[in-house]
């Protein structure tokens, strides 16, 4: 693998980018991008971010334009000679949405944290040694020692850190995130802010749903293992939208005693996403890589074409091999 030095000589080799992030984004993702876009901005390279779906209301704290980004649908997208594509946080092509048409036909600089990243880009540069992309992109941009990190970028990488590491909880953090969080201190960033954008500030009809949902909790394999599921009826009922699913799962992987948290999103009624968290030993990324997707030993997710029963069933025997 190439170093991120040269990755930074290979990018600044171009003067147009296109930046992606991956399909139902998260903190890390969103951060990542916008850090990376900011940065280049400030080199007065023009670059655009293209999203797969609109911003979640919580990423207001990131202070993000209308013309920072656009949304694929929205966007004629085409294979450019003239322009550098970056994909940030996507363990796997398909994950970059309408950008996977693009992927292999133009020159895409891949960088993620994702252990079963198959490298799809010209250039890759895949480190799960890191807590998120977000200190990659930190990484980086650290590289320019003309630079001075403003607080809007210091505040896109903070969110990406912290959405990745659970708030400094899970088993990624490490020491060097924290030297990392210090220099984004000094940088200007409101911790609190962030944090209470990304954790709580619920909605009603979010917070809802999540009582809906902590009341399909049920444990087996000995108290192992903790699923729960969001139906659509549930989502009607309470107004609540598919991105205030995100996070539920924790629920399950929090109860006492429980390895494997599940949960069991119904999109549609044969189109079951499914999250999966485990706190000690469980490679979960092994399960859902059974089921066509992937993701990190301790958060991975998969996307099952059944119905809710009939997918819930199937996971839950193939988890009860692992605890
Ligand atoms: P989530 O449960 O959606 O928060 O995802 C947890 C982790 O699993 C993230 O690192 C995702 O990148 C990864 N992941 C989720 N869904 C998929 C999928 N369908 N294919 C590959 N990786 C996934
Ligand atoms: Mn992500
Ligand atoms: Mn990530």
């Amino acid at each position: 693998m190439i170093s991120l030095e040269q990755i930074r000589e290979e990018m600044l080799k171009w003067n147009r980018f296109i930046i992606m992030g991956h399909v139902d984004p998260d903190g890390d993702c969103i951060g990542s991008l916008f850090a990376l876009k900011w940065y280049l901005d400030s080199l007065n390279k023009s670059s655009l971010v293209l999203l797969t779906e609109e911003l979640a209301e919580k990423y207001t704290v990131l202070g993000i334009e209308e013309n920072d980004y656009r949304l694929f649908a929205d966007y004629p997208l085409s294979a450019r000679e003239d322009t550098c594509y970056i994909a940030l946080d996507a363990g796997n092509p398909e994950r970059l949405g309408e950008g996977a048409q693009i992927a292999d036909k133009v020159f895409l600089i891949n960088i993620d944290h994702h252990v079963d990243n198959p490298l799809y880009g010209r250039l890759n540069y895949v480190n799960p040694e890191k807590a998120a992309v977000g200190e990659i992109i930190y990484d980086l941009i650290s590289l320019d020692k003309d630079y001075q990190m403003d607080r809007k970028v210091a505040t896109a990488v903070a969110a990406a850190i912290i959405s990745d590491t659970g708030a400094f909880r899970y088993q990624n953090t490490s020491a060097g995130v924290f030297r990392i969080m210090a220099e984004l201190m000094k940088a200007g960033i409101d911790v609190y802010a962030i944090n209470r954008a990304m954790f709580s500030n619920y909605r009603y009809s979010a917070l809802k749903l999540l009582g809906e949902a902590l009341s399909t909790l049920k444990v087996s394999a000995d108290g192992k293992i903790a699923h729960l599921r969001v139906e659509q009826r549930m989502l009607e009922e309470t107004g609540a939208e598919l991105n205030d699913t995100s996070g539920l799962v924790n629920y399950a992987r929090d109860l006492s005693g429980v390895e494997v948290g599940i949960s069991f999103i119904e999109v549609d009624e044969k189109t079951i996403r499914v999250s999966f968290r485990s706190n000690e030993y469980c490679p979960v990324n092994e399960v859902a890589a059974f089921f066509g997707g992937g993701g990190h030993p301790r958060a991975a997710g998969c996307t099952i074409e059944e119905t809710i029963d009939q997918a819930e069933e199937m996971v839950l025997q193939k988890v009860k091999e692992y605890v």
